[in-house]
């Protein structure tokens, strides 16, 4: 008899913690594919809390086209059409971490393509000023920016070796296209103090993503980053 007992017991206590273990799954609240990313981009060793939580917050599957948003938070670069790319995520946190800009900064983006650096450069904080050459693109990712509520971005579609000298100096400057060598204009149109972000190297090839700073005197301090693919920055 009591090890009959005993043996109930036993089944009572299994069919419990089966039950348990139901109604634990059931809620069992699946991480969305933003926050999967942003775990992604700390492992790889972005480290600013700013820059994650701008990754965060911008929806990358708005810049892309119908046809690869599925792949909108995996971190790779996808096409936008006439043979240009919106940058893998990665290398968007990369570059904005070294921009280093602070909310309030007035910064020049090389490049619009998608909008989509310029999107998470306003969630900084940063005034952006951003120019692409190609009409169809500029046109296409301000109306995106538009919509999504980002006013304080300013497009101009023109030639981004004369960068914008009306609204020069800027505070940062972000290139997301690879020039062979880097563009004067650029580096004059850099405030004291500020940093530049750009990859430079043959078109087609492997280019350095550089990091340049503005001294007090005027000189230029370059640091090499790491080796990047970027499209090329086309001259007029
Ligand atoms: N920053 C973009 C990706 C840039 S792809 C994003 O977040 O989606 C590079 C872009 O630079 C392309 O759209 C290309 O047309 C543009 N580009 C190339 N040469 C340029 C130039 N001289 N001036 C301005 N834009 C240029």
């Amino acid at each position: 008899m009591a090890t009959a007992a005993l043996l109930t017991a036993v089944v009572l206590t299994a069919g419990l913690a089966c039950a348990e273990a139901v109604t634990v799954q059931e809620p069992a609240v699946t991480e969305s594919p933003h926050e999967l990313l942003v775990r992604h981009l700390e492992r790889q060793g972005i480290e600013d809390a700013r820059v994650l939580e701008a990754m965060r917050a911008v929806p990358r599957h708005e810049f892309v086209p119908e046809s690869v948003r599925a792949y909108a938070y995996e971190d790779r670069p996808l096409p936008i059409g006439l043979q240009q790319t919106i940058s893998q995520p990665y290398i968007v946190a990369l570059m904005t971490e070294l921009l280093a800009c602070a909310p309030g900064d007035r910064v020049l983006e090389i490049g619009t393509g998608s909008g989509y650096q310029a999107a998470v450069l306003a969630e900084i904080g940063c005034e952006v000023f951003t120019i692409e050459i190609l009409a169809e693109l500029g046109a296409r990712a301000a109306k995106t920016l538009e919509r999504l509520g980002y006013d304080g971005i300013h497009t101009r579609v023109g030639d981004g070796y004369q960068g914008w000298p009306e609204e020069a100096p800027f505070d940062g400057v972000i290139v997301t296209a690879a020039p062979e060598s880097i563009p004067e204009a650029l580096v004059r149109q850099l405030a004291i103090g500020g940093r530049m972000v750009i990859p430079v190297g043959p078109t087609g090839g492997v280019q350095e993503l550089l990091l340049l700073r503005k001294l007090e005197d005027g000189n230029i301090d370059e640091q090499a980053v790491i080796p990047v693919r970027f499209v090329p920055m086309v001259p007029r």
